[in-house]
Parts: C-alpha cells; sequence; structure tokens
C-alpha cells in the first residue's frame, strides 16, 4: 500500500512538472510571437528617423528641397527632381525602408545617368520630412508630391515609371492603382505584411494580432495591368526570395518579367550590378521585346563580371562584325565599299528636331541604335555649355552620293557612290549650332570638337577621319562621327587608333 502511495505521487508529481513546462512553452511561444509581431510592425516600415539620415546627409552632400505639402495637413516634405531631358521618361522612384532618400542617391545619380528624369522623396519622418510613416500618410505624400512635381515638370502620364524598393512596393502599387503609368518596376518586393510576420515567426497566430494586412503588394497587383519588371537577390535576408514569386503570380499584366540575382543585396542593386542590369532595365523601360524564355532572366556572378569586362574583352572587340552592311560596326571607307552597293539599312528613326540643323530629311534620320546615343551626347553637351549639338549630314543615299561625285567632288573628300559612311545611317556630321555660319571655313578650330574628342567615345561614337589620306582614306574631319557601340568606340580612342586602322590590322 505503501509503495502504491509513493507511485501515485511520484506519477502526480512527474505531471506537475509536465504542465508547468507545457505552461512556460505556451508563455515562450505568446510573448516571442508577439515580440517579433511587435517587430514586424514597427520595422515594415520603420518609423523612427535613425542617425543613418544625418550621416547619408552629410556623406552624399546633396541639396534637396523642401516642400510644404497640402497632403490634408501641410506638412514639410523633403524631395528631388534629377532632369535628364524633357521628352524622355520620368522614374517615380520610392526609396527604401529604413533608410533616408539620401542613401538611395547615388543608385537615383545612375538611373538618372542611364538618362531619365527621376523624381523621388523621404518618406514622412525620414530627414526632414515631417510625419509618422503610416500607410495613410504616407500614401498621401505620394499623391500630394506627384501633383505638384506632375504640374510643375510637365510629366505625361504614359510617360511615368513607378520604381519600388521592398516594403514600400504595397505604397506605391497602391498609388500605381489610382494612375495612369507606363511601367512598374518592383525591386525585392513584399509580398504583404501577414507574409512577412510568417517568416518572422512561424507562430501563426501572430498574424492575426495586426490591425489590418495593409502594405499589401500582393492583393494590389491583381489591379494593374500594365508591364512589370520583378528583381530579386536570390539569398535575401530581409524580404524573402519566394515573396517574389507570390507577387509575380499575383499580377494580372500580360508582360511581366523577372530576374534573380546572384551576389548582392537587398538595397542598390542598379548600380551593383552595373553594365549587366543597366541593358535589360533600359530594354524594358523602352519597350524592346527580350529574347528571354518564360519571362525569366537569371543573372549570376560571372554573367555579371562579364559584362563588366566588356570594355576590356578582347573577345568581343575581335568578334565584331566588320564585314556584314547591317552590322552596327560594318567598316567602309575609300577601298572599302558595301556589299550590296544600293544597301539601305533597317530600323530608321527620326531624330529630334532639336537636334538637326533644319528640316531637310537627310539631315534627320538615322539607325534607331544611334539615335539614342547621338540624343544622351547632345544632351550632356548642352548641359556642360548649354549649347546645342545639331546634325548638318545623317544620310546620303547611293543615288545622292552619286550626284555628289558627278558633280566633281574629289576622292579626297568625297567618298564613290556605294563606299559612304553616310550610306550605313550611322555617320552623322556634327556642329555646335551657334557656329552654323563659320564650319565651312574653319571647322577645326570649332571649340566644341575637344569635347567630343575627350567624350563621344563613352556615347558609341568615333571620329572616323583623323588619321589623313594615307590611314583613314580621307582628309581629316573632325565633324564626322560614326556609331560602333560604346564598347568599340572606347576600345578605338583607349588605343589611339581610327576604325579603319583597326579595320586593316584585324585583316591583315
Ligand atoms: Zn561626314
Amino acid at each position: 500500500m505503501k509503495l502504491l502511495n509513493k507511485i501515485k505521487n511520484h506519477k502526480c508529481k512527474h505531471k506537475k512538472i509536465i504542465r508547468i513546462v507545457l505552461i512556460i512553452l505556451f508563455i515562450y511561444l505568446l510573448l516571442v510571437g508577439f515580440a517579433k509581431t511587435i517587430q514586424t510592425i514597427a520595422t515594415f516600415p520603420a518609423i523612427f528617423v535613425n542617425v543613418q539620415d544625418v550621416v547619408w546627409h552629410v556623406k552624399v552632400n546633396i541639396d534637396f528641397e523642401e516642400i510644404n505639402i497640402d497632403d490634408g495637413n501641410w506638412k514639410n516634405i523633403n524631395w528631388l527632381y534629377m532632369f535628364a531631358w524633357t521628352w524622355v521618361k520620368t522614374v517615380y522612384y520610392f526609396h527604401g525602408n529604413g533608410w533616408p532618400l539620401s542613401y538611395f542617391y547615388n543608385e537615383i545619380k545612375y538611373i538618372n545617368w542611364l538618362w531619365y528624369n527621376v523624381m523621388a522623396y523621404d518618406y514622412p519622418g525620414y530627414w526632414k520630412s515631417e510625419w509618422f510613416p503610416y500607410k495613410k500618410n504616407v500614401d498621401n505624400f505620394s499623391e500630394a508630391f506627384y501633383k505638384k512635381i506632375k504640374e510643375e515638370k510637365n510629366i505625361k502620364d504614359d510617360k511615368l515609371i513607378i520604381w519600388w524598393y521592398s516594403v514600400w512596393t504595397a505604397v506605391a502599387t497602391d498609388f500605381a492603382t489610382k494612375h495612369i503609368f507606363d511601367k512598374l518596376i518592383l525591386v525585392s518586393p513584399f509580398a504583404s505584411r501577414y507574409e512577412m510576420a510568417e517568416k518572422t515567426f512561424w507562430f501563426n497566430l501572430a498574424k492575426y494580432l495586426f490591425l489590418n494586412n495593409s502594405y499589401n503588394t500582393k492583393e494590389l497587383v491583381k489591379k494593374i495591368n500594365r508591364p512589370v519588371l520583378i528583381i530579386h537577390w536570390n539569398n535575401d535576408k530581409i524580404v524573402p526570395f519566394n515573396q517574389w514569386k507570390e507577387v509575380f503570380n499575383a499580377s494580372i499584366s500580360k508582360d511581366k518579367y523577372f530576374i534573380e540575382l546572384d551576389d548582392f543585396w537587398h538595397n542598390y542593386i542598379i548600380n551593383t550590378y552595373g553594365n549587366a542590369l543597366k541593358w535589360i532595365v533600359n530594354n524594358f523601360l523602352n519597350g524592346n521585346i527580350f529574347n528571354i524564355d518564360e519571362n525569366y532572366i537569371y543573372i549570376n556572378e560571372e554573367w555579371k563580371k562579364q559584362l563588366e569586362k566588356i570594355n576590356k574583352n578582347k573577345d568581343f572587340i575581335n568578334n565584331l562584325d566588320l564585314e556584314s552592311d547591317n552590322s552596327i560596326t560594318k567598316f567602309v571607307n575609300s577601298k572599302v565599299s558595301f556589299n550590296d552597293k544600293k544597301y539601305i539599312p533597317k530600323n530608321l528613326e527620326k531624330i529630334w528636331s532639336e537636334f538637326v540643323f533644319d528640316n531637310k530629311w537627310w539631315r534627320q534620320i538615322i539607325r534607331k541604335e544611334a539615335n539614342m546615343a547621338l540624343q544622351k551626347m547632345a544632351n550632356r553637351f548642352m548641359y556642360n555649355f548649354n549649347k546645342k549639338l545639331v546634325v548638318v549630314s545623317a544620310y546620303r543615299s547611293y543615288a545622292y552620293q552619286k550626284w555628289i561625285k558627278d558633280r566633281g567632288c574629289p576622292d579626297n573628300l568625297c567618298s564613290k557612290a556605294g563606299y559612304s559612311e553616310h550610306q550605313s545611317w550611322l555617320a552623322i556630321d556634327i556642329f555646335e549650332a551657334s557656329s552654323e555660319l563659320n564650319w565651312k571655313k574653319s571647322p577645326v578650330l570649332l571649340n566644341y570638337s575637344n569635347w567630343l574628342n575627350e567624350n563621344a567615345q563613352e556615347f558609341g561614337f568615333t571620329n572616323t577621319y583623323q588619321k589623313w589620306l594615307k590611314i583613314d582614306g580621307y582628309e581629316i574631319e573632325p565633324w564626322h562621327w560614326r556609331y560602333v557601340w560604346a564598347e568599340l568606340a572606347s576600345y578605338l580612342k583607349e588605343n589611339n587608333i581610327t576604325l579603319a586602322e583597326f579595320y586593316f590590322n584585324k585583316n591583315k
């Protein structure tokens, strides 16, 4: 009997311990779940201005403008606008979470350099922007800021690009559902607060402790049918990688693309990946069709390195096609003609009237590839000197060149028909606009040519005739520039050789 009691007591004690352990475990889970929930609420979005704000503003040393904006409460907001050109697209850039706009400044500058106007502002509570980044406040700021800048800078809806980072993808998707725009880019997208809470802690009850599931990118993209490009790092620790898929699958857009990145971080994607990403993003934004399968692009470290090295990559340079008539790098000079002497290129575009000497048609038409480059170059020139570059001659057909020759232009100055670089629709004669009356007299002395000699290669142009008759086949012509890709133009410049020297060295 004694023994029986002992066993009973023992069992009882044992039960008690189990019960206590279970209670502790439950309280632990509840507390941790609650703490994580609060952490998720507090971090997505981060509501406090941290010391990074000050550090980054000092570091980049830029002057932001401040406007008092009517978001219903007349709050102060801190913003910037970077101008590229009047007719180009405008990127409305929503910066990432927990860091101020100044932290993203280098990326914004890079996007601007790619030739987009960029507008952005610090979220409420960041840097000098007032109030707190509650969703409602951010929504109001986004609207009020856009309304003001759109009016001031004359932004056209169909040229608006919306570019979002991480948690703010939800704020900007909201914005996008209310506006007409061209395209959108989502970087490291955040599916929703619930998804983030589940990721932070598996204890699903946590998500029901939220008041609501605001910041819901996944739901909002169901209302947007414009083209979308999503970019995500495959090892993202802040917003888990799988969230891109939820957003991507939920999107009703028929024109959606995804880029998976290796070796990257949550923020700062575009300049980190440089050339590798630049090409894809530019193609997407300009509406060019991708040559890819299933709308999925994977950029790994190897590809990145490959593309970064392209300037110095001998294989790339050596494998350029200098022979086919339609190649961007087709070589023609006094000794080498087009294979089809009456060749006419495809893919032609009109040069913006800003950059042509007058409205004669042969000054205005150029191949698409060269057009963008020319406009960028002329824009940069304008930015530096407040003066215009203008094209005085772009195209000469076989017949037109024949007509010039028949009038007696000598061989050292004018090509025979079928031998002119102008027939490629890639060569242009350019002058600084105010020198239009003098250029015929002393083009060599024109002040713009130094600038072109230093900078044109960056845009893909090379000065074909620099080294006289014996080497280039014609006399020196500082006004004659040929588009050949930035990679080849830079290579020629670095090695101080002309296109003719490059061609004849290769064919030795
Ligand atoms: Zn010319």
